[in-house]
Parts: structure tokens; sequence; C-alpha cells
């Protein structure tokens, strides 16, 4: 069915993207597994790979309250995205491997950078591995109401108290043969 050139219109509804977790607990994570996994290549995909497993685990965030698109999304997207950079520029700071930090807390975040860039700039949707990423990512998500936001916000809260431990905290022999 497929053929190559997938067209916006072949694409996931952007009503139908289910929810995704909030962006400081995935930065968090990407930060974290950046300090401990040494190897490049193990740490740059992992980071990549933390999102989907993320997004998998039951959360509410800022789609299931606002959906996508409109101010009160796009405001508290924004606040969301700048918190996550202060955060982790701060937890970062200091540390020997600060730049393995920011790469893979930026890493960690880039299918929801690449979401929201398609979501302004649909035509981008031309470059079909882009259009792929984007239902892959569509396709993962744990979809909860907003009157679930009890067990979802303390499922990031966990997440959050577990990646500001190891990324500033936790000794970092501690996973030196890698996550
Ligand atoms: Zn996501």
């Amino acid at each position: 069915m497929q053929e190559t050139g997938v067209s916006h219109a072949e694409m996931v509804p952007l009503k139908e993207v289910k929810s995704k977790m909030l962006s400081t607990p995935h930065v968090l994570v990407g930060g974290a597994i950046g300090r401990h996994v040494r190897a490049p290549y193990l740490a740059l995909p992992l980071a990549l790979v933390s999102h989907f497993a993320l997004d998998a685990i039951p959360h509410v965030d800022t789609v299931t309250f606002f959906g996508i698109g409109g101010a009160k999304s796009n405001f508290t997207t924004t606040v969301d995205g700048v918190a996550a950079a202060a955060l982790l520029l701060f937890l970062a700071r200091g540390q020997k491997r600060w730049r393995w930090i920011l790469a893979c807390g930026f890493l960690a975040i880039t299918m929801d950078i690449l979401a929201m860039v398609l979501v302004w700039f649909p035509h981008a949707s031309r470059l079909s591995v882009l259009a792929w990423l984007y239902r892959l990512h569509a396709f993962v998500g744990a979809d909860m109401r907003p009157s679930d936001w009890p067990l979802g916000m303390a499922t990031q809260i966990l997440i959050l108290g577990l990646a500001v431990f190891f990324l500033r905290f936790a000794p970092r022999k501690m996973s030196r043969q890698d996550a």
C-alpha cells in the first residue's frame, strides 16, 4: 500500500495524535542517559528511543487538557519546553559530561520537536522519513482523560525524581557498564 513520498494527507491526523509525555521528563531522562552511558554509539540511540518508552507510560500532558494547536496548547507547551531546557542546563552545570547531557537531553525530545515542526510546516512531511517518524511517534502513546490526572501526573513526577537523581546525584560508576 505504501508508496515513497507520503503526503501530508496520508499522515496521522493531528487530532488523533495521542497524548505525549511532558517535555521535562523526556529531556531529563535523556540527560541522565548522557551522563551515565559513556559510549556515544549507545548513548545517542538510547536517548532517542527513551522518548518512545516514556510516551508509552500512562501520563497526562498539555495535549490531554488542551489538544494540539490553539493558544492554551501553544502557551503550555512553550512553558513546558522552557522549563525542560532551563532544568537541564541547571542540572548539567559544572558536570564533566555536560556536552553529552545536553546532546542526549535534546535527542530525547526530538520526536516531539519533529511533531511540532510538522504541525507548523506540514510541507516538511514530503520528506518521507519525517512522515514515517511522525507516524511511528503518533502510534505510541498512552491516552488518558483529564480526570485521570492523579495517575497521569504521578507517573511523571516519579520519572522526574528518578531522572534528577541520576542526572545530578547518583554516583557515575553505578552505571559504568552502561544502562
Ligand atoms: Zn512524544
